[in-house]
């Protein structure tokens, strides 16, 4: 077992040695533009270039056509967020969104916002859950796009999206879903669940970084989204620029090796993460974040009271995990989604995410969760609150 364990695959993970393998030729000999059309060195890209299309759009049961490539989810939000506003704001300006959206989302709604665009934010009930009442009471005939992630990237927390678009529809809006953490994880079928774009990213998913996919419905309807980079017309006139073709080869072959794989995986993580979180759950004032039924496989946010997340993080050199502790952002703010899910700043300061992954082995979670435990311990034993808390646990009883 070789140390760090690695336990942040929510932020990214890994390439698979397979993926890699996929893509090497296309750096090398096989290193034409896929918009050349006048030799084989264009002919041999552009076929690697389909061939991964078709992988994307099996993934997600939707038609290799749909299936526009960017450089990661964040074009591909942005892409959709702009592209529909733009396309669509004289039917209406009104965007309903989620406040534990990932930034990608939200940064793009309120840039829409300065220009005219008018930006519901719902919240979430306590479990990280959208309330659909709630939702359905935001929709007006000005609604043209709901954009509501599939599995929310701290938490886990899969929303109702099959329920989120039948009342989407209802109103004559579109469904836009960021599934960067849900696809490859999960089952995720347009058809099924009723969406009209969804963004997700090759390296959540054991691609490389810096490639992603915007998906958008054809067909019942045909979504139309302006580009928001122009020049040359590549991927059907929505998003110019040469592609990345060594990148699109290993997103397509994370995306195949996902699909195979998925049920088995989705099974051995999941086992993998109960068992850490039923182990650490006996650590006494330990709380599970969101709503554990709809909840991706991998994930499991812990708070453990009083004691502060980035210290913890200090304390467990062994374990790459992450917290929801203000320690990315220079603000001494706790984590938005945990914020406003109602729980408290104490308690979203002293939380830490855990996202397991592919090349997560037992071996490394039985590890983790004596780390954790000791670590826990140990900050506890040193902490004037923990000391004063637990005094105070100890009036009330008697
Ligand atoms: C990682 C992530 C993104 C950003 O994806 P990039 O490909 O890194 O731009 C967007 N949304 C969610 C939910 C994510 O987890």
């Amino acid at each position: 077992m070789e140390l760090p364990i690695y336990l942040d695959n929510n932020a990214t993970t890994a390439l698979d040695p397979r993926v890699l393998e996929s893509m090497l030729p296309y750096f090398t000999t096989k290193f034409g533009n896929a918009a050349s059309r006048s030799h084989a060195f264009g002919w041999v890209a552009e076929e690697a270039v389909d061939y991964a299309r078709e992988q994307a759009a099996q993934l997600i049961g939707c038609n290799d056509k749909e299936i526009i490539f960017t450089s990661g989810a964040t074009e591909a939000d942005n892409l959709a967020i702009k592209g529909v506003y733009e396309m669509y704001h004289e039917k209406g300006n009104h965007i309903v969104t989620v406040a534990t959206e990932h930034k990608a989302v939200l940064d793009t709604c309120k840039h829409l916002e300065k220009s005219g665009a008018e930006i519901t934010y719902l919240s979430v009930k306590e479990d990280g859950l959208i309330d659909l009442t709630e939702l359905e009471a935001a929709m007006t005939e000005r609604t043209i796009l709901v954009a509501v992630m599939y599995g929310n990237n701290e938490t886990g927390v899969v929303q109702p999206i099959k329920e989120i678009s039948a009342i989407t529809h209802k109103f004559g809006a579109l469904l836009m879903t960021d599934a960067t953490q849900a696809v490859g994880k999960i089952p995720v079928d347009v058809q099924a669940d009723g969406i009209d774009l969804l963004a997700f990213s090759a390296h959540k998913m054991y691609g490389p970084k810096g490639v992603g996919a915007l998906y958008v419905r054809r067909k019942n309807p045909r979504v139309k989204i302006t580009a928001q980079l122009d020049g040359g017309g590549h991927e059907r006139g929505m998003r110019s620029g040469t592609l990345n073709v060594p990148g699109i080869v290993g997103l397509g072959k994370a995306c195949e090796l996902c699909r195979l794989e998925m049920d088995a995986e989705a099974k051995r993580l999941s086992s993998l993460r109960d068992k850490m979180e039923n182990a650490l759950t006996q650590i006494e004032e330990s709380y599970v974040n969101g709503n554990i039924q709809h909840r991706l496989p991998h994930v499991s946010n812990l708070s453990f009271r009083h004691v502060e997340g980035q210290g913890l993080m200090m304390a467990m050199k062994d374990l790459a995990v992450s917290s929801g502790s203000a320690c990315t952002s220079a603000s001494l703010e706790p984590s938005y989604v945990l914020k406003s899910m109602g729980i408290s700043d104490d308690l979203a300061h002293s939380s830490i995410r855990f996202g397991l992954g592919r090349f997560s082995t037992e071996e490394e979670i039985d590890f983790a969760i004596e780390e954790i435990r000791k670590a826990v311990d140990h900050l506890r034993e040193l902490s004037p609150l923990w000391e004063s808390f637990t005094k105070g646990t100890v009036q009330n009883i008697t």
